[in-house]
Protein backbone atom coordinates (compact mmCIF):
# COMPACT_ATOMS: atom_id res chain seq x y z
CA UNK A 1 0.00 0.00 0.00
CA UNK A 2 1.13 3.39 -0.72
CA UNK A 3 2.55 5.66 2.25
CA UNK A 4 -0.21 8.30 2.54
CA UNK A 5 0.75 11.90 3.74
CA UNK A 6 -0.91 12.44 7.05
CA UNK A 7 -4.31 13.58 7.02
CA UNK A 8 -5.79 17.08 7.37
CA UNK A 9 -7.17 17.95 10.68
CA UNK A 10 -10.67 17.38 10.95
CA UNK A 11 -10.76 21.03 9.08
CA UNK A 12 -9.02 24.36 9.90
CA UNK A 13 -12.10 25.71 12.09
CA UNK A 14 -11.89 23.15 14.32
CA UNK A 15 -8.59 24.95 16.24
CA UNK A 16 -10.87 27.46 16.27
CA UNK A 17 -11.62 27.91 20.05
CA UNK A 18 -15.41 27.27 20.52
CA UNK A 19 -17.86 28.68 23.05
CA UNK A 20 -19.69 28.18 26.18
CA UNK A 21 -19.94 25.39 28.81
CA UNK A 22 -22.01 22.73 28.75
CA UNK A 23 -25.59 23.22 29.78
CA UNK A 24 -27.32 21.47 32.85
CA UNK A 25 -27.88 18.03 32.21
CA UNK A 26 -31.87 18.51 32.37
CA UNK A 27 -32.82 16.05 30.08
CA UNK A 28 -32.55 13.58 27.34
CA UNK A 29 -31.29 16.08 24.35
CA UNK A 30 -28.65 17.31 27.03
CA UNK A 31 -27.31 13.90 27.53
CA UNK A 32 -27.23 13.03 23.67
CA UNK A 33 -25.28 16.42 22.78
CA UNK A 34 -23.27 15.86 25.74
CA UNK A 35 -22.10 12.16 24.81
CA UNK A 36 -21.72 13.35 21.59
CA UNK A 37 -19.76 16.55 21.87
CA UNK A 38 -18.07 16.61 25.51
CA UNK A 39 -14.70 17.58 24.13
CA UNK A 40 -16.06 20.30 21.74
CA UNK A 41 -18.18 21.72 24.64
CA UNK A 42 -14.98 21.35 27.18
CA UNK A 43 -13.68 23.76 24.82
CA UNK A 44 -16.16 25.98 24.73
CA UNK A 45 -17.61 28.84 25.97
CA UNK A 46 -20.15 27.74 28.81
CA UNK A 47 -23.34 29.30 29.45
CA UNK A 48 -24.64 29.59 25.75
CA UNK A 49 -28.06 28.58 27.08
CA UNK A 50 -28.14 30.64 30.17
CA UNK A 51 -26.94 33.87 28.23
CA UNK A 52 -30.09 32.69 25.91
CA UNK A 53 -32.49 32.05 28.60
CA UNK A 54 -32.06 35.37 30.27
CA UNK A 55 -32.41 37.21 27.48
CA UNK A 56 -35.14 35.42 26.65
CA UNK A 57 -36.90 36.17 30.26
CA UNK A 58 -35.96 40.07 29.40
CA UNK A 59 -38.65 40.13 26.52
CA UNK A 60 -42.19 40.64 28.15
CA UNK A 61 -44.46 37.93 26.95
CA UNK A 62 -46.36 40.33 24.01
CA UNK A 63 -42.63 40.63 22.19
CA UNK A 64 -43.48 39.87 19.01
CA UNK A 65 -40.82 37.64 18.32
CA UNK A 66 -41.87 35.37 21.19
CA UNK A 67 -45.42 35.71 19.29
CA UNK A 68 -44.39 34.88 15.76
CA UNK A 69 -41.88 31.55 17.18
CA UNK A 70 -44.50 30.51 19.59
CA UNK A 71 -43.37 27.17 20.84
CA UNK A 72 -40.27 27.50 18.87
CA UNK A 73 -39.05 30.08 21.04
CA UNK A 74 -37.56 28.03 23.94
CA UNK A 75 -35.69 26.17 22.08
CA UNK A 76 -33.41 28.74 20.95
CA UNK A 77 -31.71 27.82 24.23
CA UNK A 78 -30.66 24.33 22.13
CA UNK A 79 -30.20 26.23 19.08
CA UNK A 80 -27.66 28.73 20.11
CA UNK A 81 -25.00 26.08 20.27
CA UNK A 82 -25.36 25.38 16.55
CA UNK A 83 -22.67 26.71 15.66
CA UNK A 84 -20.29 24.09 17.17
CA UNK A 85 -21.98 21.54 15.29
CA UNK A 86 -20.39 22.39 11.77
CA UNK A 87 -20.40 19.10 9.51
CA UNK A 88 -22.44 17.06 12.81
CA UNK A 89 -26.05 16.35 12.98
CA UNK A 90 -27.67 18.15 15.41
CA UNK A 91 -29.89 16.20 17.48
CA UNK A 92 -32.69 16.78 20.13
CA UNK A 93 -35.72 15.53 20.72
CA UNK A 94 -36.88 14.06 17.99
CA UNK A 95 -35.05 16.56 15.29
CA UNK A 96 -32.00 15.21 14.02
CA UNK A 97 -30.60 17.64 10.83
CA UNK A 98 -27.28 18.71 9.49
CA UNK A 99 -26.40 22.20 11.72
CA UNK A 100 -25.43 23.09 8.02
CA UNK A 101 -27.96 23.61 6.84
CA UNK A 102 -28.69 26.65 9.41
CA UNK A 103 -24.74 27.47 9.31
CA UNK A 104 -24.10 27.64 5.58
CA UNK A 105 -26.02 29.79 2.72
CA UNK A 106 -24.93 31.34 -0.66
CA UNK A 107 -23.00 34.31 0.32
CA UNK A 108 -21.43 32.01 3.87
CA UNK A 109 -19.43 28.97 1.89
CA UNK A 110 -17.51 28.38 4.63
CA UNK A 111 -17.29 28.58 8.40
CA UNK A 112 -15.57 30.73 10.23
CA UNK A 113 -13.51 31.59 13.59
CA UNK A 114 -15.59 32.26 16.43
CA UNK A 115 -12.96 34.66 17.59
CA UNK A 116 -12.66 38.10 16.83
CA UNK A 117 -11.56 39.24 14.59
CA UNK A 118 -13.31 36.74 11.98
CA UNK A 119 -16.10 36.56 13.92
CA UNK A 120 -16.94 39.61 13.24
CA UNK A 121 -17.63 38.72 9.31
CA UNK A 122 -20.92 36.65 11.07
CA UNK A 123 -22.89 39.41 12.24
CA UNK A 124 -24.29 40.57 9.20
CA UNK A 125 -24.89 37.54 6.41
CA UNK A 126 -26.49 35.75 9.74
CA UNK A 127 -28.54 38.98 10.64
CA UNK A 128 -30.39 38.86 7.39
CA UNK A 129 -30.38 35.60 6.78
CA UNK A 130 -32.37 35.09 10.10
CA UNK A 131 -34.66 37.83 9.23
CA UNK A 132 -35.17 36.15 5.79
CA UNK A 133 -36.10 32.83 7.76
CA UNK A 134 -38.57 34.66 9.89
CA UNK A 135 -40.48 36.21 6.41
CA UNK A 136 -40.15 33.26 4.51
CA UNK A 137 -39.69 30.06 6.26
CA UNK A 138 -41.67 28.44 9.18
CA UNK A 139 -41.04 29.22 12.91
CA UNK A 140 -39.27 26.31 13.64
CA UNK A 141 -37.05 27.05 11.10
CA UNK A 142 -36.59 30.25 11.96
CA UNK A 143 -35.84 29.90 15.60
CA UNK A 144 -32.97 27.24 14.05
CA UNK A 145 -31.89 30.44 11.88
CA UNK A 146 -31.53 32.60 15.03
CA UNK A 147 -30.03 30.19 16.83
CA UNK A 148 -27.08 30.26 14.27
CA UNK A 149 -26.79 34.34 14.86
CA UNK A 150 -27.20 34.21 18.70
CA UNK A 151 -24.08 31.44 19.02
CA UNK A 152 -22.09 33.94 17.48
CA UNK A 153 -23.27 36.90 19.34
CA UNK A 154 -22.63 35.09 22.06
CA UNK A 155 -19.40 33.87 21.47
CA UNK A 156 -18.11 37.38 20.97
CA UNK A 157 -19.37 38.48 24.25
CA UNK A 158 -17.06 35.87 25.48
CA UNK A 159 -13.57 37.90 27.06
CA UNK A 160 -11.00 35.61 25.46
CA UNK A 161 -12.80 35.48 22.24
CA UNK A 162 -13.56 39.18 22.29
CA UNK A 163 -9.61 40.09 23.52
CA UNK A 164 -8.35 37.35 21.20
CA UNK A 165 -6.54 34.72 23.59
CA UNK A 166 -6.09 31.15 22.39
CA UNK A 167 -5.28 28.00 24.51
CA UNK A 168 -5.39 26.72 27.60
CA UNK A 169 -6.25 29.82 29.33
CA UNK A 170 -8.89 30.12 26.43
CA UNK A 171 -10.81 27.52 27.82
CA UNK A 172 -10.45 28.40 31.43
CA UNK A 173 -10.85 32.41 31.23
CA UNK A 174 -14.44 31.68 29.62
CA UNK A 175 -15.43 28.44 31.99
CA UNK A 176 -14.81 30.67 35.20
CA UNK A 177 -18.00 31.62 35.28
CA UNK A 178 -21.10 30.61 37.67
CA UNK A 179 -24.08 30.55 34.65
CA UNK A 180 -26.47 30.31 37.35
CA UNK A 181 -26.21 33.96 38.09
CA UNK A 182 -26.94 35.30 34.16
CA UNK A 183 -30.16 37.26 34.63
CA UNK A 184 -31.48 40.48 33.61
CA UNK A 185 -33.73 41.61 36.30
CA UNK A 186 -35.40 44.73 35.22
CA UNK A 187 -33.55 44.99 31.53
CA UNK A 188 -35.70 46.43 28.87
CA UNK A 189 -34.80 45.21 25.86
CA UNK A 190 -33.90 47.84 23.21
CA UNK A 191 -34.46 48.09 19.61
CA UNK A 192 -32.07 48.74 17.60
CA UNK A 193 -33.51 50.24 14.26
CA UNK A 194 -36.76 49.09 13.00
CA UNK A 195 -36.18 48.78 9.55
CA UNK A 196 -33.89 46.36 8.21
CA UNK A 197 -30.85 48.42 7.33
CA UNK A 198 -31.23 50.81 10.32
CA UNK A 199 -31.33 47.58 12.44
CA UNK A 200 -28.27 45.96 11.15
CA UNK A 201 -26.38 49.08 11.72
CA UNK A 202 -27.67 49.08 15.24
CA UNK A 203 -26.25 45.75 15.74
CA UNK A 204 -23.43 45.94 14.41
CA UNK A 205 -22.36 49.02 16.53
CA UNK A 206 -24.06 47.08 19.83
CA UNK A 207 -21.30 44.53 18.99
CA UNK A 208 -18.57 46.91 18.52
CA UNK A 209 -19.98 48.02 21.98
CA UNK A 210 -19.35 44.15 22.76
CA UNK A 211 -16.07 43.63 21.69
CA UNK A 212 -14.80 46.73 23.12
CA UNK A 213 -17.01 45.81 26.58
CA UNK A 214 -15.29 41.91 26.55
CA UNK A 215 -11.71 42.85 25.66
CA UNK A 216 -11.07 44.95 28.51
CA UNK A 217 -12.41 42.62 30.64
CA UNK A 218 -10.36 39.90 28.76
CA UNK A 219 -7.00 41.26 29.15
CA UNK A 220 -7.89 42.18 32.52
CA UNK A 221 -8.48 38.70 33.70
CA UNK A 222 -5.20 37.61 31.80
CA UNK A 223 -3.01 37.81 34.40
CA UNK A 224 -5.81 36.93 36.83
CA UNK A 225 -5.57 33.25 34.89
CA UNK A 226 -2.55 33.15 35.19
CA UNK A 227 -1.85 33.49 38.59
CA UNK A 228 -4.41 30.67 38.89
CA UNK A 229 -7.34 33.58 41.23
CA UNK A 230 -10.72 31.92 39.95
CA UNK A 231 -12.25 34.06 42.70
CA UNK A 232 -11.15 36.92 41.04
CA UNK A 233 -11.97 36.15 37.70
CA UNK A 234 -15.14 34.56 37.75
CA UNK A 235 -17.29 38.07 38.77
CA UNK A 236 -15.44 39.90 35.43
CA UNK A 237 -16.43 37.16 33.41
CA UNK A 238 -19.96 37.01 34.74
CA UNK A 239 -20.08 40.55 33.71
CA UNK A 240 -19.21 40.13 30.05
CA UNK A 241 -22.10 37.12 30.08
CA UNK A 242 -24.47 39.49 31.57
CA UNK A 243 -23.63 42.44 28.56
CA UNK A 244 -24.04 39.43 26.25
CA UNK A 245 -27.11 38.62 27.24
CA UNK A 246 -28.32 42.58 27.28
CA UNK A 247 -27.15 42.35 23.85
CA UNK A 248 -29.08 38.89 22.77
CA UNK A 249 -32.20 40.75 24.57
CA UNK A 250 -31.89 43.61 22.04
CA UNK A 251 -31.44 41.62 18.93
CA UNK A 252 -34.24 39.07 19.83
CA UNK A 253 -36.32 41.90 20.23
CA UNK A 254 -35.61 44.06 17.24
CA UNK A 255 -36.13 40.81 15.26
CA UNK A 256 -39.51 40.51 15.62
CA UNK A 257 -40.31 43.99 15.71
CA UNK A 258 -38.91 43.22 12.26
CA UNK A 259 -40.84 40.71 10.81
CA UNK A 260 -44.13 42.32 8.22
CA UNK A 261 -47.54 41.46 9.81
CA UNK A 262 -48.76 40.85 6.56
CA UNK A 263 -48.13 37.65 4.53
CA UNK A 264 -48.36 37.84 0.82
CA UNK A 265 -50.59 35.51 -1.10
CA UNK A 266 -47.10 33.68 -2.26
CA UNK A 267 -46.90 30.81 -0.07
CA UNK A 268 -45.78 27.66 -1.25
CA UNK A 269 -45.92 24.35 0.45
CA UNK A 270 -45.96 20.78 -1.06
CA UNK A 271 -46.76 17.49 0.27
CA UNK A 272 -43.90 15.55 0.37
CA UNK A 273 -44.56 11.59 -0.56
CA UNK A 274 -43.17 9.37 2.48
CA UNK A 275 -40.92 7.39 0.83
CA UNK A 276 -38.19 4.97 2.62
CA UNK A 277 -37.13 5.33 6.11
CA UNK A 278 -34.88 8.49 6.08
CA UNK A 279 -33.48 10.05 9.54
CA UNK A 280 -33.12 13.33 8.17
CA UNK A 281 -35.77 16.50 7.07
CA UNK A 282 -35.65 17.11 3.24
CA UNK A 283 -34.37 19.86 2.58
CA UNK A 284 -35.48 22.28 -0.23
CA UNK A 285 -33.16 25.05 -2.19
CA UNK A 286 -33.98 27.36 -4.89
CA UNK A 287 -31.23 27.39 -6.95
CA UNK A 288 -29.76 30.74 -7.57
CA UNK A 289 -31.21 32.41 -4.35
CA UNK A 290 -30.54 32.81 -0.70
CA UNK A 291 -34.19 30.57 -0.42
CA UNK A 292 -33.32 27.53 1.29
CA UNK A 293 -35.42 25.72 4.15
CA UNK A 294 -36.12 21.93 5.68
CA UNK A 295 -39.54 20.38 5.62
CA UNK A 296 -41.05 21.13 9.24
CA UNK A 297 -43.07 17.77 9.17
CA UNK A 298 -43.60 14.56 7.22
CA UNK A 299 -46.10 16.00 5.11
CA UNK A 300 -44.75 18.87 3.60
CA UNK A 301 -42.51 21.76 3.14
CA UNK A 302 -43.65 26.03 3.65
CA UNK A 303 -41.92 29.00 2.12
CA UNK A 304 -43.82 32.46 2.61
CA UNK A 305 -43.54 36.15 1.06
CA UNK A 306 -41.31 34.72 -1.72
CA UNK A 307 -40.42 37.30 -4.55
CA UNK A 308 -43.24 36.22 -7.22
CA UNK A 309 -41.70 34.41 -10.24
CA UNK A 310 -40.00 31.52 -11.29
CA UNK A 311 -37.47 29.30 -9.75
CA UNK A 312 -35.96 26.19 -9.46
CA UNK A 313 -36.43 24.01 -6.52
CA UNK A 314 -34.30 21.49 -6.11
CA UNK A 315 -35.14 18.87 -2.72
CA UNK A 316 -32.65 15.96 -1.33
CA UNK A 317 -32.13 14.33 1.63
CA UNK A 318 -30.14 11.21 2.14
CA UNK A 319 -31.26 8.06 0.76
CA UNK A 320 -33.00 10.23 -2.14
CA UNK A 321 -32.08 11.15 -6.17
CA UNK A 322 -32.27 14.63 -6.24
CA UNK A 323 -35.82 15.80 -7.38
CA UNK A 324 -35.62 19.13 -9.38
CA UNK A 325 -38.53 21.35 -10.75
CA UNK A 326 -39.37 24.62 -12.25
CA UNK A 327 -41.73 26.28 -10.08
CA UNK A 328 -44.03 29.49 -10.22
CA UNK A 329 -44.26 31.74 -7.60
CA UNK A 330 -47.61 33.40 -8.22
CA UNK A 331 -49.85 35.39 -5.99
CA UNK A 332 -52.02 32.63 -6.00
CA UNK A 333 -49.55 30.06 -5.15
CA UNK A 334 -50.51 27.01 -3.33
CA UNK A 335 -50.58 23.35 -2.48
CA UNK A 336 -48.39 21.61 -5.06
CA UNK A 337 -48.46 17.83 -5.73
CA UNK A 338 -46.36 15.10 -4.09
CA UNK A 339 -42.58 16.01 -5.21
CA UNK A 340 -41.02 12.32 -4.40
CA UNK A 341 -42.36 8.42 -5.50
CA UNK A 342 -40.45 5.27 -4.34
CA UNK A 343 -38.57 6.02 -7.71
CA UNK A 344 -36.22 8.51 -5.78
CA UNK A 345 -36.03 6.23 -3.25
CA UNK A 346 -32.15 4.23 -2.52
CA UNK A 347 -30.69 3.57 0.79
CA UNK A 348 -27.61 6.02 1.30
CA UNK A 349 -26.80 7.80 4.61
CA UNK A 350 -24.64 10.14 2.25
CA UNK A 351 -26.19 13.56 0.53
CA UNK A 352 -26.10 14.91 -2.90
CA UNK A 353 -23.78 11.42 -3.52
CA UNK A 354 -23.61 12.15 -7.28
CA UNK A 355 -22.00 15.76 -6.21
CA UNK A 356 -25.05 17.55 -8.74
CA UNK A 357 -26.33 20.25 -6.07
CA UNK A 358 -24.09 22.93 -6.04
CA UNK A 359 -26.52 25.49 -4.54
CA UNK A 360 -24.83 27.02 -2.14
CA UNK A 361 -21.84 28.09 -3.95
CA UNK A 362 -21.06 26.87 -8.67
CA UNK A 363 -17.66 25.84 -7.41
CA UNK A 364 -18.47 23.28 -4.85
CA UNK A 365 -21.12 20.61 -4.39
CA UNK A 366 -23.01 21.16 -1.33
CA UNK A 367 -22.42 18.43 1.53
CA UNK A 368 -18.98 18.49 0.61
CA UNK A 369 -16.69 20.84 2.32
CA UNK A 370 -13.27 21.74 0.66
CA UNK A 371 -10.29 21.99 2.44
CA UNK A 372 -6.57 22.43 0.81
CA UNK A 373 -6.35 18.65 0.18
CA UNK A 374 -9.73 17.02 0.46
CA UNK A 375 -13.53 17.39 -0.01
CA UNK A 376 -15.07 16.42 3.75
CA UNK A 377 -18.17 14.74 3.58
CA UNK A 378 -20.76 15.07 6.39
CA UNK A 379 -20.21 13.06 9.74
CA UNK A 380 -22.60 10.16 9.21
CA UNK A 381 -23.71 8.55 12.54
CA UNK A 382 -23.58 4.35 12.63
CA UNK A 383 -25.13 2.14 15.00
CA UNK A 384 -22.94 0.05 16.73
CA UNK A 385 -22.81 -3.68 15.67
CA UNK A 386 -24.51 -2.41 12.01
CA UNK A 387 -23.14 -3.44 9.06
CA UNK A 388 -22.24 -0.94 5.93
CA UNK A 389 -21.04 -0.99 2.82
CA UNK A 390 -19.18 1.89 0.91
CA UNK A 391 -19.83 1.98 -2.90
CA UNK A 392 -17.16 4.23 -4.80
CA UNK A 393 -19.02 4.41 -8.59
CA UNK A 394 -15.03 5.53 -9.78
CA UNK A 395 -15.08 7.84 -13.44
CA UNK A 396 -14.16 6.29 -16.25
CA UNK A 397 -10.56 7.72 -16.35
CA UNK A 398 -10.14 9.14 -12.88
CA UNK A 399 -7.97 11.73 -12.13
CA UNK A 400 -5.43 11.86 -9.95
CA UNK A 401 -6.46 11.49 -6.03
CA UNK A 402 -8.10 8.76 -3.67
CA UNK A 403 -11.09 8.38 -1.24
CA UNK A 404 -10.58 7.45 2.49
CA UNK A 405 -13.25 6.75 5.08
CA UNK A 406 -12.37 7.94 8.39
CA UNK A 407 -13.93 6.91 11.42
CA UNK A 408 -14.40 8.64 15.09
CA UNK A 409 -15.43 7.36 18.30
CA UNK A 410 -16.11 11.04 19.40
CA UNK A 411 -16.64 13.80 16.83
CA UNK A 412 -13.95 15.71 18.18
CA UNK A 413 -11.97 13.77 20.44
CA UNK A 414 -8.69 14.28 17.97
CA UNK A 415 -8.00 12.99 14.99
CA UNK A 416 -8.35 9.12 14.17
CA UNK A 417 -5.66 7.11 12.38
CA UNK A 418 -6.50 6.81 8.93
CA UNK A 419 -6.89 3.63 7.08
CA UNK A 420 -5.68 2.72 3.47
CA UNK A 421 -6.82 4.53 1.04
CA UNK A 422 -9.10 3.65 -1.52
CA UNK A 423 -7.41 3.77 -4.98
CA UNK A 424 -9.44 3.46 -8.21
CA UNK A 425 -10.78 -0.27 -8.75
CA UNK A 426 -11.91 -0.43 -5.45
CA UNK A 427 -15.46 -0.51 -5.61
CA UNK A 428 -16.44 -1.55 -2.10
CA UNK A 429 -15.41 -2.20 1.46
CA UNK A 430 -17.70 -3.26 4.17
CA UNK A 431 -17.21 -2.38 7.58
CA UNK A 432 -19.13 -2.33 11.15
CA UNK A 433 -20.18 0.55 13.62
CA UNK A 434 -18.44 0.20 16.87
CA UNK A 435 -17.60 1.89 20.09
CA UNK A 436 -14.86 3.15 18.48
CA UNK A 437 -16.34 3.72 15.11
CA UNK A 438 -19.59 5.93 15.66
CA UNK A 439 -19.13 8.12 13.22
CA UNK A 440 -17.84 8.02 9.42
CA UNK A 441 -16.65 10.50 7.05
CA UNK A 442 -15.44 9.93 3.71
CA UNK A 443 -12.72 12.22 2.15
CA UNK A 444 -12.19 12.76 -1.69
CA UNK A 445 -8.64 13.10 -1.38
CA UNK A 446 -8.37 15.35 -4.43
CA UNK A 447 -7.26 19.28 -5.14
CA UNK A 448 -9.58 18.79 -8.23
CA UNK A 449 -13.72 18.31 -8.56
CA UNK A 450 -14.32 15.45 -6.64
CA UNK A 451 -16.40 14.34 -10.17
CA UNK A 452 -12.82 14.29 -11.22
CA UNK A 453 -12.14 10.67 -9.54
CA UNK A 454 -15.92 9.40 -8.19
CA UNK A 455 -19.37 9.62 -10.45
CA UNK A 456 -20.85 8.89 -7.17
CA UNK A 457 -20.57 7.49 -3.28
CA UNK A 458 -22.79 5.47 -0.96
CA UNK A 459 -22.95 3.96 2.52
CA UNK A 460 -25.80 2.13 2.47
CA UNK A 461 -27.03 0.16 5.77
CA UNK A 462 -26.99 -3.71 5.64
CA UNK A 463 -30.85 -4.66 6.32
ZN1 LIG B 1 -18.53 28.64 19.10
Amino acid sequence: MQSMSAPQPFSTETRAQTCFRRPRARTGWAFCLFTLCFCLRALAWGPHGEITQAALDALSPDDALLKHLGTNAPKLVHYCWMGDFRRTPFERQGEFFYADDYLLFPGMERHLDHLVPEVKRTYEPYFRRALQALRTETPLNAARWIGSLLHFVEDTGSPPHSAEIRGDMHSKMENWVDAKLIHLPGYRPQLLGDTEEKALAGFLRRMDGLIAYSKERGDRCRPLVLADKRAEVEPIVLESALETSRVVADLLHTLGRLVPIHERLSQIHFHIGPVGNPRLPIKIVLLGTKYSTLQSDDSKYIFNQLPLGRYTRIAFRDGHWRVQHEVEVTETSGIGAAMYSQDHWAPNLVRNSAFEIRWLTKDAPDCWYPTKTAWEGDLIPLQVGARYTLRLNWQDKPGDGDVVLRFRQNINLGLPPVDAPFKPGTTYHVFTGSDKMKWAQILIRTTNAPTTLLKSVAITPEE
